[in-house]
């Protein structure tokens, strides 16, 4: 194909989806040279569609509107903020594309992503793959994510408006087509405005002739031909059977209960009745999905669970693990009891066919070596999967914290053990490699100091950071331990109380134990802690938070300071965010990860302050009272706890009684007035904020 008006080179491939002719391009249309059907090119946009379609959560003219904003402010983000904030967070995180990692693909790889909508996948992936096609029905949401993608200077990412029935790009085209929440909706062939059809009747009606299993197997069938021998489908999309839909939560495309897994017609008939429309977004059972997938031509296939949902998945499993992780993988905190109790006898072998959505990576036929995860390819790259066949690794994916700036976590495992071999924090968007080099940097000094001591099994030791093919990644050996068992939605009952005592106190014991051994030097007390409180004041004073009554806390705060005289406190290392959700208990044995916010250096309260009061405070919020933070503490058995916690630290640590009694002041100063990195929002430690910064002031333990 000759290029005249369409600036992308990579069009040049482009062929006629009707019958695979070539296309000649001219003023703002091509023409397929053998059978003369002609298709426009929109705003740049080659557009292959027979009909106008729309399918966006939002109406046509809100997306209008978004683009004319966007492509004149040159701030998309902005402008989807002003104008779509309720889906920002839809669209801008690269937390959704974490599922990427597990691609066997590798720098070089051209990618489909059908069904692109805003490009929450294309626009991460573009960051590692070599070139990224986005394919969708809507030309407005197309638009959108062209603009996107040249504000965000991704010059691979190529915009073709198609239906993905008929795609117009060669036999053999691509490494890996991505179907992320597609498949189900290809054979309902109405607009969809979800925010307005969701759930409620519809005005229009449509005439169907096909059945939607047949739609959907053509689509596998035209995706498996535009793949490369062996090249890979990536299907993301919710199990019919999935506990939640077993459990009555209605089904994500129709919003009715129980419909995904009933009879078909049965299920028509329903959809039919309350909606007025035919029930065409079928879901299926792995069972289901195998056939359906071998009816579309696809031979191997690899499953995961995806919970709690495909779209944003805290965790990302081999469908041969996922017995191992009933307790992580069905959270029960805010369950009922009968709910916990059906969790409970459950039996976990057989959560593999009943996670809520399923990932599934299916090979198409041909291309006999084996393709392994790009992060499996970046541990080898790196030394650190030596002698292992491909056949032999696993890779989940698990937690990390929502955000483009947080990391994505995985663990691998090795030789089918049931232990991982390592834990790998992956960084989603290079711009923010920063943040995984500096925990790496405090990792290799704390590994260091605690270097042949009791605790260096306890903290995760670094074996590698770096990037490599373009991915930054940091790498440590696994820890064993579960999170503390102390519940922050039931409030203070004596039960919850007591597990938070037993995690406390070892947390404690290990806390007195880290700061021995990292202590540089002393200072004494009084001139030290009056010029600390004073810069912290005049920050305060700074940012217009110095209120009457925090500054005459602060006076109090300084005279119980004066009448420390004589006293030293040791300067030892500070982990930075000492909270029971960094902390993994075993037995007696606690473990620490996450150091981000290590420093060497510092005084030793801020991390038992850390410790002791955030549970308190994120359980106190959570209760929704309008009792005050200490008016709760002190009605609750809470005093004596804390009064005990600081007494065993005192015995460990021989701190001063007269300044543990001070920890509450001295630390809700200082993370209200601490430097935070540019990826941190202060809002989110629960000692920040005004409410805490008066409460806390006023706190004062006897000991
Ligand atoms: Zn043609």
């Amino acid at each position: 194909m000759k290029l005249e008006t369409i600036e992308d080179l990579s069009f040049a491939d482009l062929i006629c989806p009707f019958c695979h002719g070539e296309l000649s391009s001219h003023e703002r249309a091509l023409t397929c040279r053998s059978c003369r059907k002609e298709y426009p090119v929109v705003d740049g946009i080659p557009s292959f569609g027979q009909k106008d379609e729309y399918w966006c959560n939002v109406r046509r003219e809100t997306m209008q509107e978004l683009n004319n904003r966007a492509r004149e402010s040159g701030d998309w983000l902005k402008a989807a903020r002003e104008l779509i904030p309720q889906y920002v967070e839809h669209i801008e995180p690269f937390d959704r594309a974490d599922a990427q990692y597990l691609w066997p693909v590798n720098g070089e790889s051209r990618v489909l992503d059908a069904g692109s909508m805003w490009g929450g996948l294309a626009i991460p992936a573009a960051q590692h793959c070599g070139e990224v096609f986005a394919v969708d029905k809507t030309i407005e949401t197309l638009a959108f994510l062209k603009i996107r993608a040249k504000q965000m200077g991704f010059r691979n990412v190529h915009i073709v408006a198609s239906p993905v029935q008929r795609l117009p790009f060669p036999d053999g085209y691509f490494d890996l087509v991505v179907l992320s929440g597609v498949l189900e909706w290809v054979a309902f062939d109405q607009d969809v405005v979800l925010e307005i059809h969701w759930g409620k009747r519809r005005q229009d009606s449509a005439v169907y002739s096909k059945d939607p299993r047949q739609v959907q197997v053509e689509v596998l069938r035209e995706i498996q031909r535009v793949l490369k021998r062996g090249g890979h489908l990536y299907l993301a999309i919710e199990n019919s059977i999935g506990y939640p839909y077993l459990a009555g939560v209605p089904d994500e495309h129709m919003n009715i209960m129980y419909v995904s897994f009933l009879p078909r017609f049965l299920a028509n008939t329903i959809t039919r009745w309350k909606l007025n429309c035919e029930y065409r977004t079928y879901t299926y059972s792995s069972r289901g999905y195998r056939s359906l997938l071998r009816d579309g031509g696809f031979t191997d296939m690899e499953y995961y669970g995806a919970f709690s949902h495909y779209i944003q998945p805290s965790m990302i499993i081999p469908a041969d693990l996922i017995r191992h992780w009933k307790e992580v993988a069905i959270p029960v905190h805010n369950a009922r009891w009968y709910q916990k109790l059906a969790v409970k006898m459950f039996p976990a072998g057989l959560l593999k066919y009943s996670s809520p959505s399923f990932i599934i990576m299916a090979k198409a036929p041909g291309g006999d070596e084996p393709k392994e995860a790009r992060i499996v390819q970046v541990l080898r790259k790196a030394g650190l999967l030596d002698g292992s066949a491909p056949s032999d690794i696993k890779v989940v994916k698990s937690g990390g914290r929502a955000g483009s700036y947080h990391a994505a976590n995985f663990l691998i495992y090795e030789n089918n053990d049931t232990r991982p071999a390592c834990f790998c924090k992956v960084c989603r968007n290079n711009r923010y490699a920063d943040i995984l080099e500096n925990e790496a940097k405090n990792l290799k000094t704390v590994n260091r100091l605690l270097m042949d001591t009791e605790l260096s099994a306890c903290i995760p030791r670094l074996l590698y950071s770096g990037n490599i093919d373009n991915i930054s990644i940091l790498v440590t050996q696994y820890l064993e331990g579960a999170p503390s068992k102390f519940n922050l939605n039931t409030g203070f009952t004596t039960k919850n109380l007591r597990k938070l005592d037993s995690s406390i106190q070892s947390a404690i014991r290990f806390l007195a134990t880290f700061q021995r051994y990292t202590q540089v030097s002393e200072v004494e007390a009084t001139p030290h802690l009056l010029s600390v409180i004073e810069s912290q004041r005049e920050t305060l004073n700074e940012q217009e938070r110095l209120t009457e009554e925090v500054d005459s806390r602060i006076g109090d705060l300084v005279q119980a300071i004066e009448k420390l005289d004589g006293l030293r406190i040791p300067v030892c290392a500070v982990h930075g965010d000492y909270d029971l959700c960094n902390l993994l208990f075993s037995g007696d044995r606690v473990s620490i990860v996450d150091f981000e916010h290590f420093e060497s250096e510092g005084l030793p309260f801020f991390d038992l302050a850390n410790l002791i009061f955030n549970p308190i405070i994120l359980s106190y919020t959570n209760m929704k009272t309008s009792d005050s933070l200490l008016g709760t503490i002190a009605r609750s058995n809470l005093e004596n706890y804390i009064g005990r916690w600081l007494a065993l630290y005192q015995r460990l640590s021989g701190l001063p009684a007269q300044l543990l009694e001070l920890i509450g002041p001295l630390s809700v100063m200082e993370q209200n007035t601490k430097a935070y990195p540019y990826y941190r929002e202060p809002r989110t430690y629960p000692m920040w904020g005004e409410t805490m910064l008066n409460e806390l002031l006023a706190q004062r333990i006897e000991l």
